[in-house]
């Protein structure tokens, strides 16, 4: 059971006592570590899949005839890739808008056959699910370069997302986590996070930024892993970086310089005494 959402890219956890997690105040404020999952690392924001996210709202009677998905998948589907299992409708010229109101519908093209039975193994490469059982274990020596191909892949999504995100509408609740990609929301009525029974459950829709769609899920950069534990005495030295980027880099990618003011490269980090003289 996970306390709370800290996640920390080291052999051993940091001391830091900022747990706010239900039994957080037992520990007095030190996190509970466990070991890490893909999907600390790449934080899954799951959306619905909408055949026409121009077409009929989705209410909270209707929720469960919708596929959940990765919601950047979505965002992709809606702006042209072809899923077998996620039909999508497609326009011969696009939608416009004015405001609020849909002014052109455009035409629609040949309706996708409803998907059956296809080979769903494509499905599996979006799926963090049992990661660690479908790929074997990588050797040490090729832990570099995998390094490099993610981090080069994890720049062409984050700046696939903010670009794709100028076209389509997104809108993630100020409330919750939860994120719909397409121009009204939804209606199901599952916001929990912040409990106003004048709400009924209704999530506050808002225009989604790129971090609630790919949130960057900042950690500490840790400058050497295998070292003591990050000292709180310490923390204003510290710097934080995305963890895939932290992982990345731990893992002996070269990082882009954008990412190398935010974890503090350049500081000299003095020992915990020095430290504790200058307080
Ligand atoms: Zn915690
Ligand atoms: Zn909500």
């Amino acid at each position: 059971m996970n306390e709370c959402s800290e996640v920390h890219v080291a052999q051993t956890g940091h001391n830091f006592r900022d747990c706010f997690g239900p039994n957080g105040r037992e520990r007095r404020s030190s996190h509970a570590w466990v070991k890490g999952s893909v999907n600390d690392v790449l934080v899954p924001i799951e959306s619905y899949h909408l055949f026409d996210p121009f077409g009929r709202r989705i209410k909270h009677d209707t929720r469960f005839e919708y596929d959940r998905i990765p919601a950047i998948v979505e965002l992709c589907i809606q702006a042209g890739v072809d899923i077998p299992e996620y039909p999508s409708r497609r326009r011969t010229n696009p939608i416009r808008m004015l405001g609020k109101r849909v002014i052109d519908r455009g035409g629609n093209l040949e309706e996708p056959k409803p998907w059956r039975f296809a080979d769903p193994s494509s499905l599996n490469d979006f799926d963090t699910y049992r990661a660690f059982e479908r790929f074997s274990r990588p050797s040490l020596s090729d832990l570099p370069k995998i390094a490099q191909e993610t981090m080069a892949a994890y720049e062409i999504v984050k700046k696939g997302v903010r670009k794709l995100m100028r076209k389509y509408t997104v809108k993630a609740c100020g409330y919750c986590t939860e994120v719909h990609v397409g121009p009204w929301g939804h209606n199901a009525k599952l916001c929990g996070e912040f409990k106003h029974q004048w709400r009924d459950g209704k999530h506050g829709w808002q225009d989604a930024t790129v971090d609630e769609v790919f949130p960057p899920n900042y950690v500490w950069h840790v400058r050497d892993p295998n070292g003591p534990p990050l000292a709180s005495a310490l923390r204003r030295y510290y710097g934080k970086a995305p963890a895939v980027v932290e992982v990345c880099m731990q893992a002996g990618a070269q990082i882009p310089d954008e990412y190398k003011p935010m974890m503090r490269l350049d500081i000299i980090i003095p020992d915990p005494e020095e430290a504790r003289m200058i307080a």
